[in-house]
Order: C-alpha cells, then sequence, then structure tokens
C-alpha cells in the first residue's frame, strides 16, 4: 500500500520534540496565543522574508479579507477558478463579489491576461492562488494590481517556502494567507493559519480581527472575531518550522525522481517554471483517462487524488454569480483531468518506482486505444 501522504511517518522522525513541545504547553497552561505563538509569528514572518505574520485557526478566512481592503457590497475581488473553495468564500464574507478569470494551463495559476481582462472600475482586489506549491506569475500580476490600484491578498495556502524570481510566497503582495492545515507542507496538530503581510496597518488590523476586536484588553475597536491560535499548535508548528526547509527539499528530490523516470513516456507531468522554486505541496499530473487510471491504481493498491474535480464557477454554492460551462476553458479542462500522485518528504524512491510502473502501463494503454 502507498499512501497519499503519510503524516505518521513524519510525526515518529521528530516524535521526542514534539511531545516535550505539547507537554511544555500543558505544563505552561498558555493555551491560546502565548510565547509559543508570538515566537512562531516572528520565525514565519522570517521565514517568507514578510515583516509581519499573526496567527490564526485557519489559512484563509475573512480575517485576511476585511483587514486588508475595507470591501463594501458591490466590489469586485478577481480570483480563478481551479482551486480550493477557501478563499473564494473568504472574499464572499467580506461582502465583495467574487470575479473568476482562467488559469494558464501550463501552471494551473492566474493567467495575468485573463486577470487585466476582466477587471472593471468596481475591482478591489486580486486573489493569486500559488497552487500545488508553486507561485502565480506575480510581476504582471503586481504591475497590473499598481495600474488599476488594487490591492494583491496572495492564497499561499499550499506554498510554505515557494519562490519566484528568487522571493518568498507572502512576500510580494500586500497580504497573504497560509494554511497549516494537518496535510498541507507544514500542518499543526489540528486546525492552523498564518496571515502574513508587508503592511503594518493590515498587521494590526488582522491582530485585532482574531481577538474580538481589540488591540488592548477591553479597548474593542473594531466588531471581530475569536480567531486566536491555540498554544499547543503554536507549540506544535515552532518545532515543524525548523524542518521545513529539510522537508521542501525531499519534496524536491521526489519531484525530481519522478520526472527522471517519466522522462520521454509521454505521462504528463508538472512543469516547475525557470524562475520558481514549486515546492509540491501537490504533484498533479494530467490524463484524459483518470477515472480508470485512478480505479487501476486503486486496485494496485496506490493511493491517489483529484485537486480538484469541479472548477469553482461549476460548484452549486456559486451558482448565484450565473456562469456558465465553457467560460473558464483551460480551467475546466484542467479539473477534468489532473490525477495527483503521492506526494510527501518521506516517499522513497522505490515506492514511487511502484507508482510511475503502474503509471507509465496505463500511459501505453492510453496511447495505443488513442492511435487506433
Ligand atoms: C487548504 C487551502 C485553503 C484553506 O486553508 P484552511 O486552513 O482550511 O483555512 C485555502 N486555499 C487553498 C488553495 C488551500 O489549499
Amino acid at each position: 500500500m502507498i499512501p497519499f501522504v503519510d503524516l505518521k511517518a513524519q510525526y515518529a522522525s521528530i516524535k521526542d520534540e514534539i511531545d516535550a513541545a505539547v507537554l511544555n504547553t500543558l505544563a505552561n497552561c498558555s493555551f491560546t496565543l502565548g510565547p509559543d505563538v508570538a515566537a512562531l509569528e516572528e520565525s514565519f514572518a522570517e521565514y517568507c522574508n514578510a515583516p509581519h505574520a499573526a496567527a490564526s485557526p485557519t489559512g484563509r478566512t475573512h480575517c485576511s479579507g476585511p483587514a486588508g481592503c475595507g470591501r463594501r457590497p458591490g466590489r469586485r475581488s478577481h480570483h480563478r477558478p481551479h482551486t480550493f473553495i477557501a478563499s473564494a468564500s473568504a472574499i464572499h464574507y467580506t461582502g465583495a463579489k467574487v470575479v473568476f478569470c482562467d488559469i494558464d494551463p501550463v501552471s494551473f495559476t492566474m493567467d495575468p491576461q485573463a486577470l487585466e481582462a476582466a477587471i472593471t472600475p468596481n475591482t478591489k482586489a486580486i486573489v493569486p492562488v500559488h497552487l500545488y506549491g508553486q507561485m502565480a506569475d506575480m510581476d504582471p500580476i503586481m504591475a497590473i494590481a499598481k495600474k488599476h490600484g488594487l490591492i494583491v491578498m496572495e492564497d499561499a495556502a499550499q506554498s510554505h517556502g515557494a519562490e519566484y524570481k528568487g522571493r518568498r510566497a507572502g512576500s510580494i503582495g500586500d497580504i497573504a494567507g497560509f494554511s497549516f492545515y494537518p496535510g498541507k507542507n507544514m500542518g499543526a496538530a489540528g486546525e492552523g493559519g498564518m496571515t502574513v503581510t508587508t503592511n503594518p496597518e493590515f498587521d494590526r488590523k488582522v491582530r485585532m480581527l482574531r481577538d474580538w476586536g481589540a488591540e488592548k484588553k477591553y479597548h474593542h475597536e473594531i466588531i471581530g472575531y475569536n480567531m486566536r491560535m491555540e498554544g499547543i499548535q503554536g507549540a506544535v508548528l515552532r518545532v515543524k518550522l525548523k524542518y521545513i526547509e529539510k522537508w521542501t527539499e525531499m519534496r524536491r528530490a521526489a519531484a525530481a525522481r519522478y520526472a527522471e523516470v517519466f522522462a520521454g513516456t509521454g505521462v504528463r507531468i508538472p512543469v516547475e517554471l525557470e524562475d520558481r522554486r514549486h515546492v509540491y505541496h501537490v504533484y498533479a499530473i494530467r490524463t484524459p483517462d483518470r477515472e480508470r487510471w485512478m480505479k487501476v491504481l486503486g486496485e494496485k493498491g496506490i493511493a491517489t487524488g483529484i485537486h480538484y474535480p469541479f472548477p469553482l464557477h461549476m460548484l452549486k454554492a456559486f451558482d448565484f454569480l450565473g456562469y456558465k460551462k465553457g467560460q473558464f476553458p483551460h480551467a475546466e479542462k484542467a479539473a477534468a483531468e489532473v490525477m495527483s500522485l503521492p506526494m510527501y518528504p518521506e516517499l522513497t524512491g522505490d515506492m514511487q518506482q511502484v507508482v510511475a510502473d503502474a503509471v507509465i502501463e496505463l500511459q501505453n494503454e492510453t496511447a495505443a486505444i488513442a492511435a487506433e
């Protein structure tokens, strides 16, 4: 059996440190925010090469939305539809209207040309998603934002440590959301997230929003939420932050091994663009014959996934936006074809060979059928 991810293997590799960190929190009774969370915020900001980071229980919520923009109904935010639902929902919570634009079919990230075409005088913010661990094409996106006076909110939930022209995710846009959901590249022992920003005023507002709207206890300046990170998560994540670079390099090494065994086979593997550092949160290949491939691989004990089977504009939740099938052909084609192979730091070359042999056999069958 080859799992899709193996959180137990990761825990086993750092068990003593994690256990000690959790027990220390229990002994200190610093259960919410507290010294570990503060230290995590400081180190995570440094890791992103950004000046500010504020921890919360989720990667992308209403927290960073209104903080960044003060958006009002009637305002629009641009997002791309081949992704997870969270950041589009977060835009909606702020009262802004979600507007989608198509993706670049190679990187699966926002297509700057499609973005520019979708901008209207009501547009307020742009939400590029660094999907699968590869950053969106940030230079043109930032130029478009500057030209139209828009805020850029990076969805960095899948891209801890990813780089664009040597710059880290979270350090380019105005504000960014990272997720520490357990299966992400850096996962909490439960829920967790971080809002990273280059703007001190946004940082101050996010910190107020996450703690019932107060910067100083009982001095509530705005209507906020309870979005405080738990002390135990801060303690666990502080330990994991020490290893994230090592784990990222292990993911990249695993991706390089896949690329080597799939070379020349016709299997459509992910493309790392020249100026990016892909951190391979998801290793998505493409095939028009996905259903059968997944079934055959499953029978051989190889776990696979689909990230994501439906483009957001076709989801029932966004019916009210009035989009139609066919409006975002690249996103729709990607949603129909992508299939994710096992990818995690502890994945071994032997396991990858088993996966690759099975995938190559399927690829040959699919090619033979197509040639008939
Ligand atoms: C996981 C994920 C989120 C949401 O993160 P949470 O921690 O669940 O709030 C947002 N966007 C993308 C692209 C994700 O993968």
